[in-house]
């Protein structure tokens, strides 16, 4: 074993928008500056659709510096209950985990140097400290959710009640204000321990040395400048300088080996002409949203590829715990009667997974109907797709906002996701997107951006320069460490 080879140990939390991005994160270490990576993953469950993807993961590079160690879920049942909400969830898992987590580090022959632990996995401070190991957070979405979170602290001190009944936008010092009714869910109601967690989570982003995002200088400007310099930000940090690494996009680039059903059906299809349909790894749609859905989309005659799974009357991310990729029910049991049919050749009804980055990148797709989960967001921003931005839960009426307002890449249905969006809403917003003017300068937008992601991830680009920023700053820490 070489000794002197840079070592970083990444965590990740659980579920696959967790995963993936830390996977790319590796991998692309691994890659450009021989750096051993070793992966700390936990899953859901032992059957877990990580579980699952891992077992088929080719990452392992040539020079095998990548390992992926597994860590096997924890049972958490004692500590939850039917009210408890995914956020907290995931939080009790990685707490659960951490003396696995102890032990699997404690008994590496070739200690780390340095960690890199994601959103869920802030908690892990006095590991590193008692190994003497540097840390770093991963945020995987934007900066300004990164901002939200670190300043949360001040607005629990300075806000009465709950923030979704405030008259007047949330102000971040230096960032966009954020609308009361698209706070992250953990802000929607200040009893529940969510609240709890996510405060405590910004508060313990401060004590680490450092923060990558999954952003780039472009596509998030003011807000990074925000995070680096605004002097209200920096008091509550307590830090003269924040360090902070854009170094994104972090998205899986994938070579289409084996053409699926759905790859050879959009093979078929004419240039830009299908919608995607997707809610990502663990969203659901109501019975009758998904009714709405449907017939929506019937009506637009628009060409699709959906990816469906059992409606739930319950919270939208309700099936992110549990996103095994099977199903039992049947499609034709919950969609509207006869849809299967009258839409056969227009459309095509995927259940439960789809390969999405394979059919994000394929030519035949022109628009994404996407719940914002920040990976989907960024595999559309970089295959240059144009989006309708449907949130369901987490921070993506965040994203959906910056998508609509700031960025210009998408369109929004007009209600909240509490309510029910109407077919004729459907049809309208997929012919606008598809077909008009409007949509074609959304469209032009979206592929301004693909080049934007490309630059700053290309030699000399402003996240390729995060990552060597970095790679530099592990390695001055480690001559402190050892002095
Ligand atoms: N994904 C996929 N196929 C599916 C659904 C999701 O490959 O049918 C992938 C998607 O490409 C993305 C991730 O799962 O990389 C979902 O992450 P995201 O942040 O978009 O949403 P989350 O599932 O975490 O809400």
């Amino acid at each position: 074993m070489d000794r002197s080879q840079l070592h970083i140990a990444i965590l990740s939390s659980p579920g696959m928008g967790h995963l993936i991005p830390v996977l790319v994160l590796g991998n692309r270490l691994a890659a450009h500056y021989n750096i051993k990576i070793t992966i700390l993953a936990i899953t859901t469950s032992s059957s877990s659709a990580e579980t699952e993807f891992l077992k088929k993961s080719t990452l392992t590079n040539e020079k095998k510096t990548i390992e992926i160690i597994p860590i096997p879920s924890v049972d958490i049942s004692h500590l939850i209950n039917s009210s408890t909400k995914v956020f907290t969830q995931l939080r009790l898992m990685v707490r659960e985990a951490l003396p696995k987590i102890h032990s699997t580090i404690a008994s590496m022959t070739h200690r780390p140097d340095a960690l890199i632990v994601d959103i869920f996995c802030t908690q892990i401070l006095p590991i590193a400290e008692e190994f003497k190991i540097s840390k770093y957070a991963y945020h995987p979405t934007t900066a300004w959710t990164l901002a939200l979170a670190i300043y949360c602290q001040v607005f629990d001190k300075e806000v009465e009640g709950e923030y979704v009944d405030l008259k007047d936008p949330l102000k971040i010092p230096g960032c966009k204000a954020l609308r009361p009714d698209d706070v992250v869910d953990p802000l929607l109601d200040r009893s529940d321990q969510q609240y709890e967690e996510y405060v405590k989570l910004g508060m313990e982003y401060a004590a680490f040395d450092g923060i990558l995002i999954n952003t780039w200088e472009d596509l998030e400007p003011e807000t990074i400048k925000a995070l680096r310099n605004n002097e209200k930000l920096r008091s509550v940090l307590k830090m003269p300088v924040f360090p902070i690494f854009p170094v994104g996009p972090l998205r899986r680039t994938v070579e289409t080996t084996e053409r699926d059903e759905v790859i050879q059906w959009l093979d078929k299809q004419n240039h830009g002409s299908v919608l995607y349909v997707s809610f990502g790894s663990g969203g659901t749609l109501s019975t009758q949203q998904m009714t709405e859905l449907a017939l929506g989309l019937e009506l637009s005659q628009q060409k699709f590829v959906w990816v469906v799974r059992p409606p739930f009357d319950g919270d939208a991310d309700s099936a992110y715990m549990n996103s095994t990729g099977k199903e039992t029910r049947g499609m034709s049991g919950y969609l509207p009667e006869g849809f299967l049919t009258r839409t056969n050749g227009m459309g095509l009804v995927v259940s439960m997974w789809a390969k999405q980055v394979e059919i994000l990148g394929h030519s035949s797709v022109g628009g994404f109907l996407t719940h914002c989960g920040w990976n989907s967001t960024v595999e559309s921003l970089t295959n240059g797709v144009p989006m309708i931005a449907w949130p369901l839960y987490a921070e993506q009426k965040m994203n959906a906002s910056m998508l609509t307002e700031e960025l210009g890449v998408a369109i929004r249905p007009a209600v909240l996701p509490t309510k029910v969006v109407k077919r004729e809403e459907i049809e309208g917003m997929v012919r606008m997107l598809m077909h008009t003017k409007e949509g074609k300068t959304i469209r032009e937008k979206a592929k301004k951006l693909k080049m934007s992601a490309e630059n700053a991830l290309s030699d000399g680009g402003s996240s390729y320069n995060s990552i060597c920023e970095l790679v530099k700053d592990i390695r001055s820490r480690l001559s402190v460490i050892s002095l």
